[in-house]
């Protein structure tokens, strides 16, 4: 056996004082001197082989982040179970398996990421966050780090902030030409209120960033408030709302309504407060547009009726509804069948789903009358509008996706909503 001195690093040892000597029967070593720098000899004995290359744990971790990148991920996340650690990106909404680790090399891994997130490699109890930089040929990409400790051990998320698409333009998101217009009509009014509508994941802030840029001209003053601010466009008076410290969506409205607007984007309606000064600044020639949490377009009007807005305020203030889904894009390579370009998934990439309304004067009477959801999709299905089911089974037709993704995302909600 080697009598060597060996370093390692786990919760128990990081109790002891630095410098101590700590023996350990259990662990076959004889003779532990603790030390702060001892997570680095774990990585430093970390070897792995990838397509016939020795990788040591620095060049694993860069491989991992590449594969990542290629793959357009959002986030990978690094966690331990019982036995080792599993690897998983996030990529079009989609949690991948990229790779399984042994517990021995899990050790180096995590120490390694919190070294490049300059966290404290010896505090292993409490969770902590941070950022890096990870910088390649091409770029550098700025990287959100944040750890949790787990009954296995530190579960380490890694979340691309600037790995994402350029802010998209209108025409890019996946509408059809009627609705570009429509939603560049709604857009070129002096004042109104546009909600964009759908679940979380659905692409509202996509839309939102998209409509932006197409108003960001010189002759507009545009506000927006978010929580948070996820993309900086350049000309815009972009505000974080701070809920916490006080700073509510409420209280930043009123405060952007002293500032001489001519465009406010509210990031998302939570409360009645803010849906009210919202549609009174609709009222009083600002363009407000906003998002919502509802499942299609007609359930816009019920939302804010159930918020305890007056009827007239909302009929008078709504000048346009987009409710919106993702569909994943079949891969172009393989058309589904799975190949190394699209990762053995088969999709890659997402285009949106949409179902636009611009508000006319029969779809506000209703809204004052009062209608039950039902008469307000039968309505919009009299005037043509596409349901979002139909949007959605649109992109098998244009051979952008497949009828099993469809079903996906329309069994993901009650069919019959969408289909009205
Ligand atoms: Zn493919």
């Amino acid at each position: 056996m080697n009598r060597q001195a060996v370093f390692v690093f786990d919760a128990e040892i990081n109790q002891k004082k630095e410098g101590e000597t700590y023996v350990s029967e259990e662990r076959n070593i004889i003779q532990i001197r603790v030390n702060k720098e001892i997570a680095r000899n774990d990585i430093n004995r970390f070897r792995t082989s990838i397509g016939g290359m020795v990788l040591d744990v620095v060049a694993y971790i860069v491989h991992i982040l590449n594969e990542a990148l290629k793959r357009r991920a959002s986030d990978i996340h690094f966690e331990p179970h019982s036995k080792g650690l599993r690897i998983r990106q996030r990529v079009d909404g989609f949690l991948v398996e990229v790779a399984q680790v042994k517990p021995n090399d899990a050790s180096a891994i995590i120490s390694r990421l919190k070294i490049m997130g300059n966290l404290d490699i010896g505090e292993k109890r409490m969770p902590q966050d941070g950022t890096l930089t990870f910088t390649q040929l091409e770029g550098s990409y700025d990287v959100r780090i944040s750890t949790i400790p787990t009954i296995h051990g530190e579960k380490v998320v890694l979340r691309f902030i600037k790995n994402r698409p350029e802010v998209n333009s209108l025409n890019d998101l996946g509408m059809s030409s009627t609705q570009l217009e429509q939603t560049e009509r709604l857009l070129n009014r002096a004042s109104g209120l546009v909600i964009v509508t759908g679940p979380t994941g659905s692409g509202k802030t996509t839309t939102l960033y998209a409509m932006l840029k197409y108003l960001n001209v010189v002759e507009n003053n545009i506000i927006t408030l978010e929580d948070p601010v996820e993309l900086q466009i350049e000309g815009i008076n972009q505000v974080q709302i701070h809920p916490k410290a006080g700073l509510t969506f409420a209280k930043s409205l009123r405060a952007a309504l002293r500032q001489d607007p001519d465009i406010i984007m509210i990031g998302e309606i939570r409360d009645r407060e803010t849906a009210d000064i919202a549609i009174g600044a609709a009222l009083t020639g600002h363009l407000v547009f906003t998002t919502l949490h509802t499942s299609d377009g007609a359930s816009v009007v019920t939302r804010l009726l159930d918020m305890n807005i007056e009827a007239y305020r909302v009929a008078a203030a709504l000048s346009g509804i987009i409710a919106q889904r993702l569909v994943r894009l079949v891969c172009k390579h393989c058309k589904g069948d799975r190949c190394s370009s699209c990762g053995n998934i088969g999709y890659a990439g997402r285009t949106g789903a949409f179902e636009v309304i611009a508000v006319d004067e029969p779809f506000k009477e209703l809204i004052v009358d009062h209608v039950p959801l039902y008469q307000l999709r039968k309505y919009l299905r009299s005037q043509g509008i596409p349901s979002l089911k139909e949007a959605i089974m649109r992109k098998v037709d244009e051979g952008l996706t497949t009828q099993n993704e469809c079903m996906r995302v329309i069994n993901d909600e009650e069919e019959k909503i969408l289909e009205v």
